[in-house]
């Protein structure tokens, strides 16, 4: 038993429990009780290449999985998908590095982590004696969908449905998904927006637990978000690539610290950072980037965490979020305390704000550093680094660029930076195109051919030629019809 409930430290989860259960029963996210014991000795892994770098570290996460099935599940995720066998390339931008989380068969940093997480719930399934077919449900606001309709994409024993919202997602991202192959994928348009659909999951995951619909057929619901310790784990590995990237260019030596800043929305891909740390890596400081939606600025300078706050819909959508689910996990480990974190999660959801204990924030200011940008410093920052580095970034990756610079002109010891960057430019063309100087033109396929045209940058293959790609998906439904959706879908046995 090598978890347990960031909520109650008796409800304890083995790791191939804790990937296939997602969320703890009473609530609270899965976490080992400390990370201080599976560190290891980091400069073993630096000279690995990155699949069994990933081995290594992602048996230390889930012991459960030994290093040799860990091997294969690790080449059955990653092998041949990605633009490069690194998975994660890292480039010299100016004196900083920026670490491509996005080259992934989506251009989306989420397939890092969802080209593992079928293949650890697959394995976790016969470890735990499950024989049920896994059916995934996702609501998509646009990106994450399509990432883990290629995840799952013929994974045996698995099936996916992703419902998005009818013309509430862009029309390239609508076309990432309605083409997408597989025997065992399916993605369905929802007539109201990305509330209507997620609450419909909800309800659905509601009605099939209390009402027992699916009992006996041989298909159980499971869900793909980033809550599950599965798709955390894999997003640890990229620390340890890039600090290695770093030793190779000789940009830094064994042993130096490394400062990492972060685009944060759920507060998962920054707390895999503070993982890698806890493992053993030299991280410096964990910087929190954040956009106009700056709730963690405000928690990590002041330990007050409110969510009371207007919403805004910015150009860095992926960030756009108020309650960052993974903080719990954070909250845990740096308390040990389990009643404290299932009293403040308690006040969040009752009072909407919460503060932590004054110990903790000095705990958390040591730790991280905080910053953010609003759409128009990143719009600039986006033209600033295209005209000094000839580097083309995205909008995520422009307000973490942004929050360097700040960081580095208020923390003048700083050490090597490393900018995580989150996506690829041609996901957010217009937004881009706009950052250095142009007036994008027509519709947003348009637009992608615009922004390659001034600026030379090649197209992800996956964005490439999409427009041509054959529509395979059609259905459109309203959101009281999803419940029956799926229960037809889970009695078929071929879709
Ligand atoms: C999901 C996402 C983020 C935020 O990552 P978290 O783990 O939720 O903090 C940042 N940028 C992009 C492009 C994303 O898709």
């Amino acid at each position: 038993m090598d978890y347990q409930s960031t909520r109650s430290a008796s409800v304890r989860a083995t790791s191939a429990q804790a990937v296939l259960n997602g969320l703890a029963p009473d609530g609270g996210l899965y976490t080992m009780p400390s990370l201080r014991d599976i560190q290891f000795n980091y400069p073993d892994v630096l000279g690995l290449d990155t699949l069994s770098m990933a081995t290594v570290i992602l048996s230390a996460l889930l012991p459960d999985y030994p290093e040799e099935e860990m091997a294969k599940l690790v080449r059955s995720g990653y092998a041949d998908k990605f633009e490069t066998d690194d998975l994660t390339p890292s480039a010299a931008v100016g004196e900083d590095t920026v670490l491509e989380l996005f080259r992934g068969p989506t251009s989306a940093f989420k397939d890092v982590a969802l080209s593992m997480l079928p293949r650890l719930m697959t394995a976790a399934r016969s470890k735990c004696g499950f024989t049920d077919e896994i059916l995934i449900l996702t609501a998509t606001s646009g990106d994450t969908g399509k990432a883990a309709m290629e995840g799952f994409c013929d994974v045996p024993g698995t099936k996916i449905i992703v419902f998005y919202p009818d013309g509430g997602v862009s029309p390239v991202q609508k076309a990432q998904m309605t083409t997408q192959k597989g025997s065992n994928v399916c993605v369905c348009a929802v007539r109201g927006n990305f509330d209507d659909a997620q609450t419909g999951v909800k309800r659905i995951f509601a009605a099939v637990r209390d009402e027992k619909l699916l009992d006996g057929s041989g298909v159980s619901l499971s869900s793909a978000n980033s809550i599950n310790i599965g798709r955390l784990a894999p997003q640890v590995v990229y620390y340890f690539r890039a600090y290695a990237d770093l030793v190779r260019a000789g940009r830094i030596h064994t042993g130096d610290k490394v400062d990492y800043v972060v685009p944060t929305g759920n507060f998962g891909d920054i707390l895999a950072g503070y993982f890698a740390k806890e493992m053993g890596l030299p991280v410096g400081r964990l910087v929190c980037a954040s956009n106009a939606n700056n709730v963690l600025t405000d928690f990590l300078r002041t330990g007050h965490y409110d969510r009371r706050r207007p919403f805004y819909q910015t150009v860095s959508p992926s960030m756009d979020i108020l309650v960052s689910s993974n903080l719990e996990r954070l909250l845990y480990l740096l308390s040990g305390d389990d009643s404290l974190v299932a009293g403040l999660m308690e006040k969040l959801s009752a009072c909407g704000s919460y503060d932590v204990p004054a110990e903790m924030l000095a705990k958390l200011k040591e730790l991280f550093w905080a910053g953010f940008c609003d759409d128009e410093g990143t719009k600039a920052a986006i033209g600033k680094v295209w005209r000094d580095y000839h580097y083309l970034c995205d909008t995520h990756t422009a307000v973490a660029w942004d929050v360097a610079q700040q960081y580095k002109r208020e923390n003048p010891d700083h050490n090597p930076v490393v900018i995580l960057s989150t996506a690829s430019p041609y996901k957010f063309p217009a937004a881009v195109l706009e950052g250095i100087g142009e007036t994008a033109r027509g519709d947003e396929f348009a637009v992608m051919e615009q922004l390659h045209a001034v600026t030379g940058v090649p197209v992800p293959k996956n964005l490439a030629g999409l427009r041509e790609r054959e529509v395979l998906h059609r259905d459109v439904i309203a959101p009281e019809e999803m419940l029956s959706y799926v229960l037809e879908k889970a009695g078929k046995k071929n879709w």
